[in-house]
């Protein structure tokens, strides 16, 4: 059962394509650092790959038809892509989903404030986090801020070297005394998480002058308005790009591989693909770090809509159809998985947890306590996928979250198995994952979207 280090397996032409899909990554992670970021890079990267929006083929009264492929943006913050393939799109499609919202620190709908000559932005976090690893660090600002006429200003602060930074203190050490005898979630609360952003008053200004700079800039750089703020979206982010990690080069180091790495290796062999025998489709959606809620989390009927305009596109919708479409496909849910860390052994269960450099981990089920809340994939269907993934040495491992009753975590995945379709869990080993900075194997990278690809031909 035990798994090997996939690394001295790989030829000089893997290695190289490895290395080259690894780069493209860590662009991608550059490129996106929000759920709207990553969309419009996805929808982007399809458009470059000859996909057509969905939209622009219903509004012309196009046919789609065999070979076909189409994407489809919800609020600009998800994407579902599909390719349409040459069996009866009623026996299933093969879908790869993953999540592109990552945890991090919003702005309150009304965030700034001054105290004593220091102005700031106030957030209230997105996602579990552990506060204290978020203070100290140079962080960016991301997001949008949507005004009453309509227009939406794109903002981006702190990730150009020329730009600003920003940054959430904490108490130095010499006067810790109190604070480091607390409980770890207590050391720094969720209230304490403001953004440092100012010290210089603006002239001729009695009170919270400071304040009254930063609205002047605001307005001046953005054309922003402080009651602009209730309609944002901003988002505090780790400034500064995804590098590589040690001395071999071995890993990658960045924020956001929750789940950006499973979305990005499956949109990657989704586009890959030159023709497809059972229709292929992928969807990256928003919220899964809260509970896959909203509009455009995978609970949103946005999915099975987009669903049925297809089949409408393709002059087969019915009910009954939809339907058959959607219980018949076979999904691969793709999330990360947390890697085995020998710094904190005592959380895992050796024999199965998830190690870097071993290929993309399969999780039967998650859940927590009693395996509640997990969707529990068939044997069936995981010895289906054994099959399919032997046949193309696609490297792979299986790993619970960690021990019985240590915790747990969900995912999309049984949103989907309610279709009454294959579903399973599976992804990439990251360790210290929703910390501001996440670290993954470069080649479980590379497995994953051999695994996606070996998927989405079977
Ligand atoms: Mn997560
Ligand atoms: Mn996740």
């Amino acid at each position: 059962m035990e798994k090997k280090n996939v690394w001295c397996d790989y030829s000089e032409q893997q290695l190289a394509e490895l290395e080259k899909l690894n780069q493209e990554y860590r662009v991608f992670l550059d490129n996106g650092k929000t759920e709207r970021e990553c969309a419009k890079e996805a929808a982007a990267m399809a458009e470059q790959a000859g996909y057509q929006s969905l939209e622009s083929v219903i509004r012309e009264g196009k046919t789609l038809k065999t070979g076909d492929k189409v994407y489809s943006v919800c609020m600009g913050k998800a994407i579902i892509l599909f390719h349409i393939g040459k069996d009866e799109i009623e026996n299933g499609m093969n879908i790869l989903g993953a999540h592109i919202d990552s945890p991090r620190l919003d702005l309150k709908q009304n965030p700034l404030y001054e105290d004593t000559e220091l102005a700031y932005l106030d957030t209230h976090y997105y996602g579990g986090i552990k506060k204290y690893q978020w203070v100290t660090l140079p962080l960016a600002l991301h997001g949008v801020v949507a005004k009453k006429d309509g227009s939406v200003v794109e903002i981006v602060i702190g990730e150009d070297e020329s730009d600003p930074a920003f940054c959430i203190t904490d108490l130095l050490v010499h006067l810790s005394g109190e604070q480091l005898d607390k409980k770890g979630a207590k050391v720094v609360e969720g209230e304490a998480l403001n953004l440092l952003v100012g010290n210089i008053p603006l002239k001729g200004e009695e009170k919270d002058a400071v304040q009254a700079n930063i609205l002047k800039l605001l307005k001046d750089k953005y054309d922003i308005e402080e009651e602009d703020f209730l309609s944002a979206e901003l988002e505090v982010v780790p400034a500064g790009k995804a590098r590589d990690c040690g001395l071999d080069r071995s890993m990658v180091l960045a924020y956001g591989h929750d789940d950006r790495v499973c979305a990005y290796t499956s949109l990657k062999a989704m586009l890959e693909m030159k023709e497809v025998q059972r229709t292929a489709c992928c969807i990256l959606v928003d919220k899964e770090e809260i509970g896959s809620v909203g509009a455009t989390g995978m609970q949103s009927r946005f999915f099975e809509n987009t669903v049925a305009e297809l089949l409408n596109c393709m002059g087969v919708y019915s009910e009954l159809k939809l339907r058959r479409v959607l219980a018949n496909s076979r999904m691969l849910s793709s999330d990360v998985s947390a890697a085995f860390d020998p710094e904190y052994a005592s959380a895992f269960e050796k024999k199965n947890s998830a190690y870097f450099a071993k290929g993309i981990v399969f999780n039967k089920y998650t859940g927590a306590r009693g395996k509640s809340g997990s969707n529990d994939a068939n044997a069936e269907y995981m010895a289906q996928l054994r099959a399919a993934l032997d046949k193309q040495k696609v490297a792979y491992q299986t790993a619970e979250l960690g021990k019985v009753d240590f915790g747990g975590g969900g995912t999309i995945a049984y949103i989907l198995a309610l279709y009454g379709m294959q579903v399973i869990d599976c992804g990439v080993a990251v360790l210290n994952m929703h910390a501001p900075w996440e670290i993954v194997s470069k080649a479980d990278v590379y497995e994953a979207k051999r695994c996606y690809t070996a998927f989405l031909e079977a």
